[in-house]
């Protein structure tokens, strides 16, 4: 395959911090040297910070987003558990999936695709679930789904939150929102490479993982051990060390810019595009109290120039002008284009070279 420098603006991975490319080339130590576990302890470390939360139980999972919401569902949920779940795009289905396999009772909150969940719905759908369980961002919509006033829910319902597309990008307090679970991706705002999950339980979440989860990889029981270095470390899998590395680059870079700073950044990124596409007379397709800054959503335009659809267009952009956007998803697959501004990839200038290319491309 051709090296080839791209301008990933897609839902997927977006390019990642220099720093980050940079850590990929140190030597690979053993996953119990001692030099990698403090590398390791002081990663979980910063990931409390990003999560703002003060969870013992807060690692990176081997695995992407993907794993990170396995290990969420299948270490609590026991079979016959009522799980209330929002659903208003692809990851609150893939939720509903992954908690059916674990045996939940799936209760479906649904709102159409490019509208939020209204939260006092996922409280009344229920009166004492086992877990209520929402996606905060969702990156098939370009939708922001609330989740601080499900602090109010009954005692003993967990909270469960997808924040793959939200960390690093929007606000998220997990103390401060009383958030039992969450799960983030490092592809997505963290500028990180995929590879790992950063998982984040509450003591309330510890005390019900089940005994013996039906996965053998993901079993925090185990995890734990190795992870938050309590009693003897122990070996479960070999972590993966070099991801490790990135990602705990990635982090001191989000960190030394500061949370606050880096949501402003992604916030006027995404006005930035939103505008901008307005501008052109393009229509965007999340509801306008909910868009999210790091993922705009937009229609794609019926009175198209002879000879150009959706897939002309994308693969335009990717050929001349290196720029990579993602299609639409479901329903919406030709009709939506989904553009990713996460991580490093949220700067004005990549606003200003998508617009401009395709503001050319579409001959407006
Ligand atoms: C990307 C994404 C996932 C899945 O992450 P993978 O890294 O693709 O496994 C889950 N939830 C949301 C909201 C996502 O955007």
């Amino acid at each position: 395959m051709p090296h080839r420098e791209r301008t990933l603006m897609g839902p997927g991975p977006g390019n990642p911090y220099p720093e980050v490319i940079e850590a990929f080339s140190r030597p690979v130590l053993g996953h119990l040297d001692p030099d990698f576990i403090a590398l390791l302890d002081e990663t979980n470390e910063r990931l409390r910070q990003v999560w703002r939360t003060e969870n013992r139980l807060t690692f990176p999972v081997s695995g992407t987003g993907s794993a990170g919401m396995e290990a969420a569902f299948v270490n609590v949920v026991r079979p016959g558990d009522p799980v209330v779940i929002g659903v208003n795009g692809v990851f609150g289905e893939r939720m509903c999936d992954v908690a059916a396999r674990c045996g939940a009772d799936v209760i479906r909150v649904e709102a159409p695709w490019g509208q939020p969940i209204d939260p006092q719905r996922l409280l009344d759908a229920h009166p004492s679930p086992a877990i209520i369980a929402v996606v905060h961002a969702e990156t098939s919509t370009g939708v922001r789904n609330d989740v601080a006033p499900l602090a109010d829910r009954p005692d003993g319902t967990l909270l469960l939150v997808d924040c793959v597309t939200s960390l690093g990008g929007i606000p998220v307090t997990v103390d401060e929102w009383r958030v039992d679970i969450a799960y983030s991706g490092t592809q997505k705002c963290l500028g990180v490479p995929p590879g790992l999950s950063p998982l984040t339980f509450s003591d309330a979440a510890v005390d019900r993982i089940v005994e013996r989860p039906s996965s053998w990889y993901l079993d925090l029981n185990m995890i734990a051990r190795y992870v938050t270095g309590e009693g003897a470390r122990a070996y479960h899998h070999t972590a993966p060390i070099s991801m490790i590395y990135a990602l705990h680059a990635g982090l001191g870079v989000l960190l030394d810019e500061g949370l606050d700073a880096s949501w402003a950044r992604h916030a006027a990124c995404g006005m930035a595009l939103h505008q901008g596409l307005e501008a052109m007379g393009m229509e965007l397709f999340a509801a306008d109290t909910h868009r999210l800054p790091e993922l705009t959503t937009v229609w794609v335009p019926e009175d198209l120039p002879d000879g150009l659809d959706d897939a002309t267009i994308r693969r335009t952009l990717l050929d001349t002008y290196g720029i990579e956007i993602g299609g639409g998803l479901g329903e919406f697959a030709g009709r939506v284009w989904r553009i990713g501004l996460m991580g490093h990839t949220a700067r004005q200038r990549n606003v200003t070279l998508l617009l401009g290319a395709l503001g050319e491309v579409l001959g407006r």
